[in-house]
């Protein structure tokens, strides 16, 4: 087995939530500067022998006390929120059916094929 290089990663994290949030701080001052991507995304971070934390991009710096905040919390929200949804059941179809377009456009024919297939 080939050594790895020094300084590489040892232990992949999962980090469902990472790029999917935003720094609060970061979205209230990004309208007021009209430049939408200073808007800092949210990713994984950990220091060894310390808790998976969710923290502010190192390229750019905001006024935000708090850098980062401990994924477990962050998880542990974002679950609670999605569990409160309640979704018209009339809606689903059609939920499905923007899912499909959107996110499987590049599908192959008989993966679309299958995919509506699913849906009757
Ligand atoms: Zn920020």
């Amino acid at each position: 087995m080939p050594r790895r290089p020094s300084g590489m990663i040892h232990v992949v994290h999962i980090v469902p939530l990472a790029d999917l949030f935003f720094c609060a701080q970061c979205l209230e001052d990004a309208p007021r500067e009209d430049v939408p991507k200073l808007r800092s995304r949210l990713i994984g971070h950990r220091k060894k022998d310390q808790a998976l934390r969710y923290r502010h991009s190192e390229k750019r710096r905001c006024s935000c006390r708090s850098q980062s905040v401990l994924a477990e919390e962050v998880e542990q929200d974002f679950s609670r929120l999605v569990n409160t949804l309640q979704v018209d059941h009339h809606a689903i179809q059609l939920m499905a059916e923007l899912a499909v377009e959107a996110g499987f456009g590049s599908l192959a024919d008989e993966d679309k094929a299958n995919l509506e297939a699913q849906k009757e």
